[in-house]
């Protein structure tokens, strides 16, 4: 007699929640995503994927900034000035692209069985998952709800003026001036793109640089880039409200000075979608921000809920939830599984030039919570970028004291997020600085630059500590 199939249901169809029902149709479970927008999320449909997309553009508008340098004549000289992004067709290109993205996954979920259905569903009790007035019964449940963005206390986006990162595609134009409150990672990536694209972008931190919790040092190049590109960057400026004016909006400072400009993006935090869901009558617990708490095999403290994902706030990436939700099947399902591991993510910021990142940061290092030695090479001498016509990045790599095994690194430049992986591997694989400064980059390259900054670190320090 064959044993019966154990019932998977998923709460939420975005990385977290798709990931997972692949790993666990693939393991033979019955499996259902309940999923109320679209199949890929948020991140596919309304975050990660169209902002990548924006993004794209800029970056090519950006590199077109820097094409007579290279010798390139237009026979319109302002051909690529400012102004010439034609934002309807920009965003027409990202809504196309998400709603494809979003139809290969629901093809690709459907092609391994998993059945979606399309609305809202919520947690009844451990074991049963309420859609509308049905109620579906499931060996493990997964919730992998997401998040939303978070508004700041007063201000309600209309989608035309006061906007957040989800109501930008539907604008009619490119705002003319805009005004980014937030300097984290969102903010960071959008003040970038608009003002490759043409927009006037003044940036609102409320710290004393952008990106404050990023490498201290990627984030001052990536800040002198925005001011040398013309952005304004108010540091220590903490906005408490925006509201509309007749022609656009003004925010205001708590300072008491206001800013004005056409359009206002907030990007000021994600709040966990987990309210409304049945997680407390269910025994799962929320920390005091709403996000679940689970251990790292993604276990809630409810028996046989799971959770992944940005609803958990354990790292808002998309590798991350997806990885989360892989986990969670694996464990739940009885395969091997190795409890999720933060210290080898690999990340990037998408501003030009983009910051990529992996393992150890220079916090560690510099807190004495782990002993590394440390090399940054400008990569303003690296053969390659002076051709390609860039000066502004790094490579930075952290090796630990005495072995020269590498820990992590950092790597400013353009395309940063395909570089990392070399030093992504490195990490991964514990591969000594010896062993990159005997592998051989292409001259001339920037990987150049990684394999340089590994032979300079070759000759580990005998101070007698470990
Ligand atoms: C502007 C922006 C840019 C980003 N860029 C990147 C990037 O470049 N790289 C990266 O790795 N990450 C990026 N991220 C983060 C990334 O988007 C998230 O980490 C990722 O979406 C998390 O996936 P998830 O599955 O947890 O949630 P989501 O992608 O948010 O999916 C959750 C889904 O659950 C559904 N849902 C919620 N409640 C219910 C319910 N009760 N019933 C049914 N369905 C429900 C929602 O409709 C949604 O579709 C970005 C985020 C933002 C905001």
């Amino acid at each position: 007699m064959s044993q019966p199939r154990t019932r998977v249901v998923i709460i939420g169809g975005g990385p977290g929640g798709y990931e997972a029902a692949l790993v666990a149709a693939q393991l033979g479970a019955d499996v259902t995503v309940i999923e109320e927008s679209g199949l890929g999320g948020s991140c596919v449909l309304s975050d990660c994927v169209p902002s990548k997309t924006l993004i794209a553009t800029a970056s090519l508008m950006a590199a077109m900034e820097g094409t007579k340098d290279l010798g390139i004549r237009f026979d319109h000289d302002d051909a690529f000035a400012g102004g010439a992004a034609d934002a309807p067709r920009i965003y027409a290109r990202i809504r196309d692209l998400a709603r494809a993205q979003s139809a290969d996954v629901a093809a690709r979920v459907a092609r391994e069985g998993v059945r979606v259905i399309n609305a809202r569903g919520r947690l009844a009790r451990p074991g049963v998952v309420a859609v509308g007035d049905t109620e579906l019964t499931a060996d493990t449940v997964l919730i992998a709800t997401g998040a939303h963005p978070r508004e700041l206390p007063g201000v309600v986006p209309d989608g035309e003026r006061l906007l957040t990162n989800r109501q930008l595609y539907d604008l009619p134009e490119l705002p003319s001036e805009l005004i980014v409150v937030g300097s984290g990672v969102t903010g960071a990536e959008f003040a970038s793109g608009f003002q490759a694209l043409g927009s006037q972008v003044t940036l609102v931190s409320s710290r004393e640089h952008v990106l404050p919790h990023e490498d201290a040092d990627a984030a001052m190049v990536v800040e002198g880039v925005f001011r040398r590109r013309g952005m304004t960057v108010l540091s220590k400026s903490r906005a408490v409200s925006a509201s509309r004016t007749a022609d656009g909006v003004e925010v205001s400072l708590e300072d008491g000075r206001t800013v004005r400009g056409s359009h206002c993006l907030l990007t000021v935090g994600m709040v966990p979608s987990t309210e409304g869901i049945g997680l407390a009558e269910s025994g799962v617990a929320v920390d005091e921000r709403g996000f679940i708490m689970v251990d790292r095999v993604s276990r809630t403290f409810a028996p046989g809920v799971y959770a992944a994902g940005d609803c958990t706030g354990v790292w808002m990436l998309a590798s991350v939830a997806a990885m989360q939700g892989r986990i969670a099947m694996w464990h739940s399902l009885g395969e091997a599984v190795q409890p999720l591991r933060l210290q080898h993510v690999a990340a990037t910021i998408f501003t030009e030039p983009e910051i990529a990142t992996v393992g150890v940061s220079q916090q560690d290092v510099d807190s004495g919570k782990v002993l590394a030695r440390a090399v940054m090479l400008p990569l303003a001498t690296n053969a390659r970028a002076k051709m390609d016509g860039f000066s502004d990045g790094f490579v930075k790599l952290f090796v630990r004291r005495n072995s020269g095994i590498v820990l992590g690194g950092v790597i400013v430049a353009p395309r940063a997020s395909e570089l990392i992986l070399g030093v992504s591997l490195a990490v991964e694989q514990q591969l000594t600085v010896d062993e990159i400064a005997h592998t051989f980059a292409v001259y001339p390259s920037l990987t150049g630059s990684i394999t340089e900054a590994a032979r300079q670190l070759m000759q580990p320090v005998d101070d007698g500590s470990r």
